[in-house]
């Protein structure tokens, strides 16, 4: 068995004073690697489980300083690093690290004081946290010993052992549904959902804390009221805490471009639609 203090995972951001991901404030910790690709997904560069160079083109100047610099004169990326740290305009970014569990912790107990004001706590999100369930285990558990509130966001599509690995230390599940229809989700995500629905339901009869289902609304996928009606009633016996509906936005298209791809297409639904939405829900 690996020492636990050997044990890294790839994080490509830690967020201070976020109020989006569980109750209070929060830092929310993001894990590099998702096996999902949701054709949506605002965070593109959450999906490769490796480190990959951003470029920024509207922050460059052009003044060939990241190419002086770069031992392969920007022909080829081994990701070493120097272009960013000579780029003056931040237009080169490196994105993901290896951490170590003490490391994690370290910029989580930080802001410890915040959590105990405002009843918040950490969140360990992605890409797929679940897809490190040793480490998030152990950071968990971290979490739990130093008395800050522990939430785990995930798609759900990991083995349940994953889910009984971290239940223990786990406070609050922030658990993402997409579409109750197999074609759809399937189409829109590059996977089926069987196991993701079998998943929640097996949490939530066998988890003590609670569990906040989130979905994503995107008008031309899921945004229909057929859908919202099957997803509704498969949630409505299972006894969560609470269901969040999360409108579509496209404040990711900038890293898609940064990574040399093309950003999605949808449309960002209507207040009208949300409410339309929500009344469903609270049905
Ligand atoms: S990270 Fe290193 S190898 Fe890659 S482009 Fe920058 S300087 Fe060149
Ligand atoms: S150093 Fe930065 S600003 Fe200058 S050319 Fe390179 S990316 Fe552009």
């Amino acid at each position: 068995m690996q020492h636990s203090k050997e044990l890294t995972a790839t994080i490509f951001d830690i967020e201070r004073n976020s109020y989006v991901d569980g109750p209070g404030i929060r830092t929310t910790v993001f894990f590099k690697g998702c096996n999902l690709r949701c054709a949506w997904c605002h965070n593109p560069e959450s999906q490769s489980t490796v480190p990959q160079m951003m470029f920024y083109k509207n922050k460059c100047s052009g003044c060939s300083k990241c190419k002086e610099k770069c031992p392969n004169a920007l022909e080829t990326c081994d990701l070493c690093g120097k272009c960013t740290m000579y780029c003056p305009h931040d237009a080169r970014e490196i994105c993901g690290k290896e951490y170590t569990v003490n490391q994690v912790l370290r910029e989580i107990v930080k802001d410890k004081s915040f959590y105990e004001n405002s009843g918040g706590g950490v969140t360990f999100s992605g890409g797929e946290c679940m897809l490190y369930p040793d480490f998030l285990a152990e950071i968990l558990a971290a979490c739990r010993a130093a008395g800050i509130h522990t939430a785990v966001d995930t798609a759900g599509n990991v083995p349940f052992s994953h889910f009984e690995q971290v239940m223990p230390y786990t406070d609050l599940f922030l658990y993402d549904i997409k579409a109750f229809s197999e074609d759809l989700h399937h189409a829109g995500t590059g996977v089926g959902n069987q196991r993701i629905l079998e998943n929640l339901t097996r949490l939530s009869s066998a988890f003590s804390g609670k569990i906040l289902v989130r979905i994503p609304v995107i008008p031309g996928f899921n945004a229909h009221p057929d859908e919202m009606e099957k997803i509704a009633a498969f949630l409505r016996p299972l006894g969560l805490s609470g269901v969040e509906l999360l409108p579509y936005h496209r404040l990711g298209e900038h890293k898609y471009t940064a990574l040399e791809k093309s950003a999605p297409s949808y449309r960002i639904p209507t207040e009208e639609e949300m409410t339309a939405f929500r009344i469903l829900f609270d049905r």
